[in-house]
């Protein structure tokens, strides 16, 4: 069998690039600038591993009418046509649960950072050098621990998160379409309709998937019903917010603070006005981003990669080879 050709969208850990290597031709994305559209790329492809969140088209499945395997190094495979990899029979693969319990960290990170003004202390302290004497009356936050948090997404990584919170002795509340009542027992959390979470959350957590439901879910009308204390953050994809609705509740103090991990489009245009907002910190995508845990990620996508190549199941499969239940 000739050996199969493959194109990896960002360069991967060379421990895990070896092994690929050692069983395919590879080509890789080498540099840090932003990656052309994939289809106008590379040649006729067996299999596609990507690592970053690049459009995966329709086109691109024209240009290589024998790939085999998407094979997603992450959770999320929103940037992939998922309509057209069904109807052509390609498998797709995925890494779902090794990142939950990191992302579910870096959502406190920046909720944390967010509730104690940590950015703009370092500011004061080190860019700015402004701490000349104590000051009791600078930089208020807001408290954390004893206050109600609204998970939004409540699934891997929204449990991870809400564990994180009990220990915070929070309240819990969680949205999700279908309930969770042994997720309740559990954890003593409760369901919450999303208008009733908005309206009584202090910190407002994202953890959806990105579809044509959670597509601006939180906009106008959802700032509106939140408190003027509250905070956002969202580390789940950047369109699950409307920027332009959430420009406005920052700027015109409807909620008092937000962070993103995620943000639309990505990178953020660096002239975009939420840039300029002091009550808003914004992460270029981190969610996952540990050395143990990008490891274990790409390690999982190339057990996916080599299956999809042989036809055979996938591991961690959305999508399963034809033929491959
Ligand atoms: P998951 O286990 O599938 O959880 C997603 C949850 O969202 C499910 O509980 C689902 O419950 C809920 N949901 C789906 N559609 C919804 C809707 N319309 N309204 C309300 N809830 C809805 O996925 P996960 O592993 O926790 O990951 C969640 C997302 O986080 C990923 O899809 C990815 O985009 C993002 N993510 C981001 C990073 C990062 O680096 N920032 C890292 C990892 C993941 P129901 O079906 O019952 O509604």
């Amino acid at each position: 069998m000739a050996v199969p050709k493959v194109f990896i969208t960002r360069p991967i850990p060379e421990p895990v690039l070896v092994q690929i290597q050692a069983e395919c031709d590879v080509d890789m994305w080498h540099t840090s600038a932003i990656l052309p559209p994939i289809a106008e790329k590379i040649p006729p492809l067996d299999g596609l591993m990507t690592y970053g969140h690049e459009p995966v088209t329709a086109q691109m499945f024209d240009t290589s009418p024998n790939l085999k395997v998407v094979s997603v190094v992450g959770v999320g495979y929103d940037h992939v046509d998922e309509d057209a990899v069904r109807e052509r029979g390609i498998a797709l693969g995925h890494t779902p649960g090794v990142l939950s319990d990191t992302t579910a960290d870096m959502t406190w990170a920046l909720l944390l950072a967010a509730a104690r003004n940590v950015v703009p202390a370092y500011n004061h302290v080190q860019v700015n050098k402004q701490w000349h004497y104590y000051d009791p009356n600078i930089l208020w936050g807001y408290d954390v621990h004893h206050a109600t948090i609204g998970i939004v997404g409540m699934g891997r990584i929204g449990y991870a998160v809400a564990k994180r919170a009990l220990a915070f002795d929070m309240k819990v509340l969680y949205y999700k379409r279908e309930r969770r009542p042994d997720w309740e027992e559990e954890l003593g959390i409760e369901y919450a309709e999303l208008e009733h979470l908005l309206k009584v959350s202090d910190f407002v957590t994202l953890h959806v998937p990105l579809t044509e439901e959670t597509t601006h879910m939180i906009g106008k009308d959802e700032f509106e019903l939140m408190k003027p204390t509250a905070i956002l953050v969202n580390i789940a994809r950047g369109p699950a917010v409307d920027h332009e609705a959430l420009y406005e509740a920052l700027s015109e103090g409807q909620i008092a603070g937000a962070a993103l991990d995620v943000t639309e489009p990505e990178p953020i245009n660096t002239d975009h006005p939420l840039l300029d907002l002091d009550n808003l910190l914004i992460a270029p995508h981190l969610g996952s981003a540990t050395i143990q845990t990008r490891m274990k990620m790409v390690t999982m996508a190339m057990e996916n990669l080599f299956a999809g190549l042989k036809g055979e199941r996938l591991p961690y499969g959305v999508l399963q080879p034809r033929g491959v239940s």
